[in-house]
């Protein structure tokens, strides 16, 4: 089971504790602001839409007579607690951003360099 570690300190943090902070927490040990990374969410997002659409399917076709009501709950529900599930499983963090920068368009010297030497040798190759 891979916990969730700080990637500045490799501090260990709770599953339970990511999760509760969805948007970020903070590191106990060096203090780093963290963040759920977004690949975890949008995985476990998919995956409780998916489970509350078979959920939904499957109460549908149990219960005739209640119409939308309890399908719809049972969907709504197991989608929270699928997600949730899925994004303790596979969460990971990251340093969350601390303010974005806006790095000037640095494009400048492109070609020119040192990659131009490499003709006549015919060596195969280091060792
Ligand atoms: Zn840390």
């Amino acid at each position: 089971m891979a916990a969730r570690t700080c990637p500045h300190c490799n501090t260990e943090l709770g599953a339970a504790k990511v999760v509760a902070f969805t948007n970020g927490v903070d590191c106990p040990k060096c203090g780093m602001r963290l963040e759920v990374a977004s690949g975890g969410r949008t995985i476990s997002t998919i995956t409780g839409l998916a489970v509350a659409a078979i959920v939904w399917r499957a109460a549908s076709g149990a219960t005739g007579d209640l119409g939308g009501v309890l399908p719809t709950l049972y969907a709504f529900l197991s989608f929270g607690i699928i997600s949730s599930a899925v994004l303790m499983l596979t969460a990971t963090l990251r340093n969350a951003p601390a303010e974005p920068v806006l790095e000037p368009a640095h494009a400048s010297g492109g070609h020119g360099g040192s990659s131009h030497d490499s003709g006549s040798g015919g060596h195969g190759g280091h060792h």
